[in-house]
């Protein structure tokens, strides 16, 4: 038991693979084994890498 570092509640923790931080069940995710603050929100950035000309080359 302990404090969440991310939303402050108390409870059962989980450690964040990525940041270290102990999360309570609400912040983690256990699909990635982090919280959430690492876990979402940044993976969007790839899209950027993928060049529109693909579509027009397909038509
Ligand atoms: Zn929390
Ligand atoms: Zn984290």
């Amino acid at each position: 038991m302990g404090i969440c570092s991310i939303c402050g509640r108390t409870g059962k923790l989980f450690t964040c693979r990525l940041c270290g931080r102990l999360v309570c069940a609400r912040c983690f995710d256990p699909a990635t084994g982090t919280c959430r603050e690492c876990s979402g929100g940044r993976r969007l950035d790839k899209v950027s890498d993928e060049p529109f000309t693909n579509d027009l080359r397909g038509a």
